[in-house]
């Protein structure tokens, strides 16, 4: 099959999260199982200090954005590391020459309907001008939901993808790219075409929502959050959208990229380690990190890790309580917090680690280093997110031995089975689960698993090894994916039914 590859993130070029790392890795799993692949995303400023060679091409075009107009891109070329996966630049400074991706201090940048627009029809014109003709293609996230939409209502564009078939992958449903309608006019399509059962959405434009209506599949990162986000707590108020699309919905786990997430391999952490002598290995790291961050240098002490954004879904109400607790009590655990996001969270973290400096260390800011540092130093990794889509840090957690505390939602309820009596004897258990997301059965899931590692050091050895041996790898999930392009592709020729 050839299939292209349509987001605004793929690792090593450009990555705030989790969509980075899958964009940088599906296609290459995809590639090496036979498939013809190429990814497009836009030149935003940060590909260039990838350290990976960029060629200019002389493909360029215009798009006309607004009635007199027209707003031109040229097409820039590289691959993705590992594989021969041609990755496609758009480039338009206007657009993507920015400091960062989608906001910066202020808030999102204010044209964002704009922008996302933009690159949607450019991607469109590219497939047309290179001869791509591909079988699927793959969206992700609301930045590129206007897609599927552009395919079936744009007139100039059926001919040429009457054959294509689409697939919308929600990677997060909290951000939907929902605008007032005047941007609809970037899509250069008829105001006809602004109606519910395509881009409008209760009188706004909302690209997720269009994605999602116009797709021939719909999928999400993991199968409980594909039952979730059906419901009102979840659904972010396009849980009645998605009620009506479960027949074309299905949830695949994200996986992890062995090259970059493997203990016994990994070039950023001191100590290597497998299965066989985990022990060691972490204790070495954690004696490293204990050092590097001035903590008590005791290794005994259970060492509690945190990797991810300071925002509210990761469960920081439910943390911050969790560790003051710890601190002012003088409870024997010690803690690492890396992250950046909020800043009033940023602060109250400082302080802490300023209060408590033999206790807890606080890292602000993104550092790939120190993210695997910490999964290779740390006993156990909290997540107890509200909601959670997929979650990498609890499969890396899985694979560093770094036991995982979840609040099981989403991909977390998915990969993480909770230590009770009868999984520790039917031979499953991997990490623990709040009972309820608050922060009283945060505390009390940590002292189970801290019970566990003192107490019963041969349950806990089983529980970190068989962690560790689960394949949560790209292979498995691509073949998944594989299976889902394959159900949706144009059977026949038989073009699919336009709406
Ligand atoms: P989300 O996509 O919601 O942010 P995920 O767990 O799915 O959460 O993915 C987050 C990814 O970003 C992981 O690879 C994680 O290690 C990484 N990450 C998040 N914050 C940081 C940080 N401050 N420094 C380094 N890596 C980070």
């Amino acid at each position: 099959m050839r299939i292209v590859y349509a987001t605004t993130e793929a690792i090593p070029f450009a990555r705030t999260g989790g969509l980075g790392d899958v964009c940088g890795s599906l296609p290459n799993t995809v590639s090496a199982l036979g498939h013809d692949v190429s990814i497009f995303m836009p030149a935003f400023r940060q590909i260039h200090q990838a350290g990976i060679s960029i060629e200019s091409t002389d493909l360029s075009f215009t798009i006309q954005m607004r009635k007199g107009i027209s707003v031109g891109c040229r097409l820039l070329k590289s691959h993705l590391p590992g594989s021969g996966v041609t990755i496609w630049f758009i480039d338009q400074p206007k657009y993507f020459d920015r400091d960062q991706l989608y906001g910066d201090k202020r808030g999102d940048y204010p044209d964002n309907a704009e922008r996302f627009t933009f690159f949607c029809r450019a991607i469109l014109k590219a497939i047309q001008r290179l001869q791509l003709q591909p079988d699927i293609i793959h969206c992700n996230d609301w930045q590129t939901g206007l897609l599927p939409g552009l395919i079936r209502h744009d007139p100039d564009l059926r001919n040429d993808y009457e054959n294509t078939a689409t697939v919308m992958t929600i990677h997060n449903l909290a951000y939907q790219g929902q605008f007032p309608s005047r941007n609809f006019e970037y899509t250069g399509i008829g105001w006809e075409h602004f109606s519910p059962d395509a881009f409008e959405f209760f009188g706004s434009l909302n690209f997720l929502k269009a994605g999602v209506i116009s797709a021939d599949t719909i999928t999400t990162v993991s199968p409980q959050y594909a039952k979730e986000i059906t419901s009102s707590k979840h659904g972010c108020g396009l849980e009645s959208v998605l009620q009506g699309s479960t027949d074309r919905m299905r949830g695949i786990i994200n996986g992890i990229d062995e090259l970059i997430w493997n203990p016994a391999t990994d070039s950023l952490i001191p100590a290597n380690y497998d299965h066989s002598n985990w022990r060691l290995g972490k204790t070495q790291n954690k004696g490293f990190l204990q050092n590097e961050f001035k903590l008590d240098p005791v290794s005994e002490l259970p060492m509690i890790g945190l990797v991810g954004r300071l925002a509210d879904q990761k469960g920081w109400d439910l943390i911050l309580p969790v560790i003051r607790w710890h601190l002012n009590e003088g409870r024997p655990t010690q803690w690492i917090v890396l992250g950046s996001g909020d800043p009033a969270l940023e602060k109250e973290l400082r302080m802490l680690a300023k209060q408590f400096p033999s206790q807890i260390a606080v890292h602000i800011g993104f550092s790939d280093r120190h993210a695997h540092l910490i999964e290779a130093a740390a006993d156990l990794f909290l997540m107890p997110s509200h909601y959670e889509p997929c979650g990498l840090n609890q499969l890396y957690s899985l694979r560093y031995g770094t036991v995982p505390i979840v609040n099981p939602t989403g991909g977390l309820a998915d990969t993480v089975t909770d230590t009770t009596e009868e999984t520790i004897n039917d031979g499953t258990a991997t990490g623990f689960h709040l009972q309820h997301p608050d922060p009283r059965s945060l505390d009390e899931a940590i002292g189970r698993a801290l019970e566990l590692r003192y107490h019963y050091p041969e349950a806990w050895s089983n529980i970190v090894v068989r962690g560790m041996n689960q394949d949560w790898t790209w292979r498995r999930s691509a073949d998944l994916y594989i299976e889902c392009y394959e159900e949706t592709q144009i059977q026949d020729n038989k073009p699919r039914i336009s709406s």
